[in-house]
């Protein structure tokens, strides 16, 4: 029989193998499978029964889920060795039948691995969660077939009641679910394990094969499975990669990396889109440095393209480079000053003031009001939504301006963008057996049921404490990306605006990567209130509440706070890698305070 289901993805689909019927299984089991179906096909097939007919046949019939209950019959008086060959043959003829070729098995009998051997599923579920099997008790063969699947199965699920008894086995990925509880939080845990599993089986290049796992061995010695994870890394940023890296390499230690987002690099993550261009997702990320320690430290995972940035701002109709240097002040004013001539220049429009307080106060003390707002005011206000007489005077503490021609936007010792992206450093950087890196998850999703040692935070500090104290205000931005049929848009990386349009800054990719392409991608960046966490908001009142929630964080065993979100402070690339690479050292001279399971 051929089945008419229209929900066919590239999901894998669901086959549930159970010694019970459809209608009696347990209401969790048929929670977990029923919901399965919204997103793929879902197949129950039940323990056969034997009838007076002459060949054996699979009747096959549809809740109103749309989940797919299939009853093998066969003729009675069988031997147990015809049986398995009937079962095989009838559930192979199925498959092909309905195009079952991208599937999990989901286990709910040991019995079934007797008809299944030959068939190459995505990865293998074995759940015991309903019936707990007790070694000691099962007959021969059913004992065999428990030892076999337990060598096969990705995954284990177990109830609360079994957890002793199951850590006698020796599986490394045993999940305990507790036996009532929140379907939907079961079913949600439960998708990303399969997900992860299948993701691990790529990543270990198991080849998708049956055959494959099969000649995986237990290890030896018993598996305690509170062990499995040294780390749960909240983050795959420059923070948490970074981390991951040095302790799985330089200790050893096994490190999950777990991100809400669908991809590693965190705000750093550039991909190719659509026209083949690389584009950086969250804004142009240029690389610079006077740490020879962090530069070094990259260079394992990259080569790298050497780059000096460099910026002009759109003023009075003209394009004028940015920071303030001699041919902006000529440009500017239509003057032909040399350098002597403007250092006295900046001396006459320089207002001193008798206290500075605010970013306003930094800048008009040094580079006068005219210029404050012609190139600094307006960009500040899109930037923090708020005026620079609002902030404080150390969000700005200098101001940049050179009396000769360096058009340089930035002057530190390293400057020089990943050759082949950033994306593709980090994966180089978690590349490592001992990291197991987990995307679209929220770490809350998987924290209660993975097991983990000690936890390494790069998420929002508020929200690891559930906002009690309030949240702390971000600006956002929305990036605009277009693509355009020409080989150059505009004459620099990257143009500011700070007295027209909305956008704050446009940037071209391809100044920054060095690609050549006949096309070219940019970037408009619309600075705003709302969306994901980009720049804290420095004002006095935030960083109080931010202490509050930091006094917090120092108290709370076992878990470290990294990086820019969890420390709500903007950092520089290099300035995450420099601390992440202090917390690690931190981490590897503390001992274990906690343990989570
Ligand atoms: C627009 C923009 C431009 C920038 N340009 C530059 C530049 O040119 N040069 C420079 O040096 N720096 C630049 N930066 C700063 C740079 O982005 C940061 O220094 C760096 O990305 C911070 O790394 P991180 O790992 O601390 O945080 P992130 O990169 O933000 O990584 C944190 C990760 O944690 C994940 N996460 C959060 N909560 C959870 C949760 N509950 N569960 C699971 N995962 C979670 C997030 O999805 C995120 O991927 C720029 C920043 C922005 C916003």
């Amino acid at each position: 029989m051929v089945l008419d289901c229209s929900c066919t993805t590239l999901t894998p689909e669901i086959v549930c193998l159970s010694d019970m019927r459809w209608n009696c299984v347990h209401p969790r089991l048929k929670h977990i499978l029923s919901r399965c179906t919204s997103q793929r096909r879902v197949f129950f097939i039940e323990e056969v029964i034997f009838t007076n007919q002459l060949m054996g046949r699979l009747d096959i019939s549809q809740d109103k889920t749309g989940l797919v209950v299939v009853i093998p019959s066969l003729p009675k008086q069988l031997s147990d060795e015809d049986i398995n060959l009937d079962l095989q043959r009838l559930i192979s003829a199925f498959f092909r039948e309905n195009s079952i070729d991208n599937y999990i098995f989901w286990y709910c009998t040991p019995k079934a691995i007797a008809f299944t051997r030959n068939l190459q599923p995505q990865a293998v579920i074995y759940d015991c969660m309903d019936e707990l099997p007790t070694i000691k008790s099962i007959p021969s063969p059913l004992q065999e077939y428990e030892t076999e699947i337990f060598s096969l199965a990705d995954l284990v699920f177990i109830a609360e009641q079994s957890t002793q008894a199951m850590q006698a086995h020796h599986h490394p990925n045993i999940y305990v679910f507790p036996s009532g509880g929140d379907g939907d939080r079961i079913w949600t845990t439960m998708m990303k394990l399969i997900d992860f599993a299948i993701t691990t089986r790529h990543q270990e290049g198991t080849n998708n094969s049956h055959q494959a796992t099969l000649s995986y061995k237990p290890p030896n010695k018993v598996v305690n499975t509170d062990l499995v994870f040294d780390y749960l890394i909240v983050g795959a940023g420059f923070s948490g990669s970074v981390i991951a890296e040095r302790l799985a390499s330089q200790c050893g230690k096994r490190v999950l990396v777990v991100d809400k987002r669908n991809h590693i690099g965190g705000n750093a993550y550039d991909h190719y889109d659509n026209s083949g261009i690389l584009i950086h997702k969250y804004g142009p990320h240029i690389f610079h440095t006077n740490s020879r320690q962090v530069f070094e430290y990259l260079s394992q995972f990259t080569q790298w393209r050497p780059y000096q940035h460099r910026v002009l701002s759109s003023v009075d109709g003209q394009l004028l480079p940015i920071p303030i240097n001699l041919d902006t002040i000529n440009k500017l004013y239509g003057m032909n000053l040399n350098s002597f001539e403007v250092e006295e220049f900046f001396k006459c429009i320089t207002e001193p003031k008798e206290y500075i307080r605010t970013s306003e106060d930094v800048i008009v003390s040094q580079v006068g009001e005219e210029l404050y707002q012609k190139f600094f005011q307006g960009y500040a206000c899109k930037k923090w939504g708020l005026d620079p007489s609002q902030l404080d005077k150390s969000v700005v503490s200098r101001v940049s301006t050179r009396t000769n021609r360096d058009h340089r936007y930035f002057t530190d010792t390293y400057q020089a963008m990943p050759l082949h992206g950033y994306t593709q450093m980090f994966e180089k950087m978690l590349n490592h057996p001992n990291i197991k890196v987990m995307l679209n998850t929220d770490y809350r999703e998987i924290e209660q049921v993975i097991p983990w040692r000690e936890m390494v935070y790069t998420g929002t500090i508020d929200q690891f404490f559930d906002y009690r104290y309030g949240k702390l205000p971000y600006r956002s931005i929305k990036f605009q990306h277009e693509t355009h049929n020409i080989p150059v848009f505009q004459p620099a990386p990257v143009i500011h605006y700070p007295n027209e349009h909305l956008y704050s800054r446009v940037t071209e990719f391809k100044y920054l990567t060095g690609q050549e392409h006949n096309k070219t991608s940019i970037v408009y960046e619309f600075p705003q209130a709302e969306g994901d966490p980009y720049y804290p908001i420095p004002l006095p009142d935030h960083k109080k509440v931010y202490q509050k929630y930091k006094a917090l964080a120092d108290h709370t065993r076992g878990v470290y706070f990294v990086g820019r979100l969890a420390n709500y402070q903007y950092l520089n690339m290099d300035e995450c890698v420099g601390q992440a690479l202090l917390v690690y050292q931190k981490i590897v001279s503390t001992p274990v305070t906690a343990f989570h399971d």
